[in-house]
């Protein structure tokens, strides 16, 4: 096995079967270090996130890796996301657990697993076909029940399941898609990165008066691809 976990499974009780899942040590550490050190607050998030087996959603060479503090490389050019940055966005959503979410861009299926346990319903879209199907498999194996995939453009959002109370997106389009405004239930937030190079994270809260944006964080995130590619700012329809 990896070295890490490697290491973690020869530092655990010796001779014992039943002693405590080492890499739960390894997760209590990153949301210790890099979660709450830097101000997240939400305790069903930072259970949550000392929960989730992250190692089980990255490639078995990165799983060493897995609990460190940075993104990863989860095969077609796309990443999984830091964890203080799945932390910081879930935390954004304020879900209580009733909520009906939606995610777009599933990618390694991490951010999904976390979104589960934090509230009832996820609906998730992946557009890499190849992504989905592992992130499907990884789902599975996980227990979330509570999880519908389809392979697809997010850009048009999930328009037989909207509205959602909550929408998160881990993909950078230069501007917000239209579509998921719309499917933005009263009082739903939406955290969302936007931008080409340089990306700031914004929080999109549907208001009795309207839409009121703010910007949260600078960040990088890889590029939302397929139809939002033709609705760039600045540019008119194609
Ligand atoms: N939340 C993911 C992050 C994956 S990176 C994780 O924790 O692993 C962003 C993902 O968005 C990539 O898998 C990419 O293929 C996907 N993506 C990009 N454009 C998309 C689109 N238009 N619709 C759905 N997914 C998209």
């Amino acid at each position: 096995m990896v070295a890490l976990l490697g290491g973690l499974l020869g530092s655990g009780c010796p001779g014992s079967t039943s002693g405590p899942d080492p890499t739960a040590r390894a997760r209590a550490g990153m949301v210790d270090r890099q979660i709450v050190a830097r101000g997240v607050k939400d305790d069903r998030v930072l259970a949550v996130l000392r929960e989730v087996p992250r190692h089980l959603f990255v490639p078995p060479d990165q799983a060493a890796q897995a609990y460190e503090d940075h993104p990863l490389p989860i095969g077609s050019g796309q990443t999984i996301s830091q964890p203080y940055v799945v932390a910081f966005m879930s935390e954004q959503l304020r879900l209580t657990g009733t909520e009906k979410v939606l995610e777009i861009g599933t990618g390694s299926g991490y951010q999904t697993a976390v979104l589960s346990r934090l509230a009832a319903r996820v609906f998730t879209i992946e557009i890499r076909p190849e992504l989905a199907e592992q992130a499907a498999a990884r789902l599975k194996e996980f227990g979330a029940e509570n999880v519908e995939l389809r392979a697809g453009d997010g850009f048009f959002g999930w328009p037989e399941e909207a509205p959602f109370d909550a929408i998160l997106v881990t993909a950078a389009p230069e501007k917000v898609p239209e579509p998921l405004v719309a499917q933005l239930a009263p009082g739903g937030r939406m955290v969302i990165p936007v931008g080409g190079f340089y990306q700031e994270l914004k929080v999109l809260e549907r208001t009795p008066d309207g839409i009121r944006e703010t910007s949260v964080l600078p960040v990088r995130f890889v590029p939302f691809v397929g139809e939002a590619e033709r609705h760039r700012e600045g540019e008119g329809e194609r």
